[in-house]
């Protein structure tokens, strides 16, 4: 009896196994392809998709794509004149539908930020304040070598208003000698704390060898972008401000969710954004 249970167990087997290779046998070949003339244009490569990777690190992050910002003007818009008065923008005269990143103060220190930016490849400048930044300088490091511009934002963040011609010079070229040694470039861009400036600040700024002050129309809240301006729209050109802040400020926000909703208001108005030192 055993022994008829083995034999049947056998040979059940091995039907099983010619069922399964019948089944997974591969299919004939296939007949071999009619030659094509030579002439025919050779199958495209696959394309190296740039694009599309570009496309899917924006979406990892919530984000359609921004589209890639005009060639930089052959001649920057806005330029300092030998011996004239620094300028004082809140936005550049062009028609490209670009607006520029800033982003200061320098308090949060988010390393998620720096790989989102790494990622993102967006553009924006640094006002970094000495007091805010100077525990730990080295979290900005990665950023200046993504290639994101350095600009001062003073030592101390005072109302420069209330400090003497004198003191308000210390606090500009005394930052601009900080970042220069830090980041082996003195910054060429300056923004006053809470925006006050009065003609001693710009002559000051000069003395220093800033070549604009640089203040923003629209200001990027923890989920809203206040606007200057009454039409409430985004124009060609401006200078959108934000600040590094964290979950503490941003009622519990991260920095990087602060940055995707400006991106996503500016990608829905049909802007990009351009790197401010290519137009200033
Ligand atoms: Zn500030």
């Amino acid at each position: 009896m055993k022994k008829q249970i083995a034999v049947w167990a056998a040979l059940t087997a091995v039907a099983l196994l010619m069922t399964g290779c019948t089944a997974e046998a591969p299919p004939p070949a296939a007949a071999p392809a009619p030659a094509t003339p030579s002439k025919t244009t050779a199958a495209p490569e696959p394309a190296p998709a740039p694009e599309a990777a570009r496309a899917a690190a924006y979406r990892t992050w919530g984000i359609e794509p921004l589209p890639a910002p005009p060639a930089p003007p052959a001649v920057k818009p806005v330029q300092r004149k030998r011996g004239g008065p620094v300028p004082v923008i809140s936005d550049v005269p062009t028609t490209d539908k670009v607006v520029f990143l800033t982003i200061d103060d320098g308090a949060e220190k988010d390393p998620e930020f720096v790989r989102m930016m790494d990622e993102l490849d967006v553009p924006f400048t640094m006002f970094l304040t000495d007091s805010a930044i100077s525990g730990d300088y080295g979290y900005f490091e990665p950023l200046v070598a993504q290639g994101h511009g350095v600009a001062n934002h003073t030592l101390t963040h005072p109302n420069l208003r209330t400090l003497s011609p004198e003191a308000q010079r210390r606090e500009i070229c005394g930052q601009q000698e900080r970042l220069r040694k830090r980041y082996g470039t003195a910054p060429r861009l300056f923004r006053p704390p809470f925006g006050n400036w009065n003609e001693a600040t710009r002559a000051a700024a000069g003395t220093c060898g800033v070549d604009a002050i640089v203040l923003w129309r629209e200001s990027m809240q923890i989920k809203d972008m206040q606007y200057q301006r009454g039409d409430r729209k985004l124009h060609p050109g401006d200078i959108v401000l934000a600040h590094f802040r964290g979950p503490g400020e941003l009622k519990g926000r991260t920095m990087t969710e602060m940055t995707a909703t400006m991106l996503r208001k500016i990608q829905e108005q049909g802007f990009t954004v351009a790197r401010l030192e290519d137009y200033v």
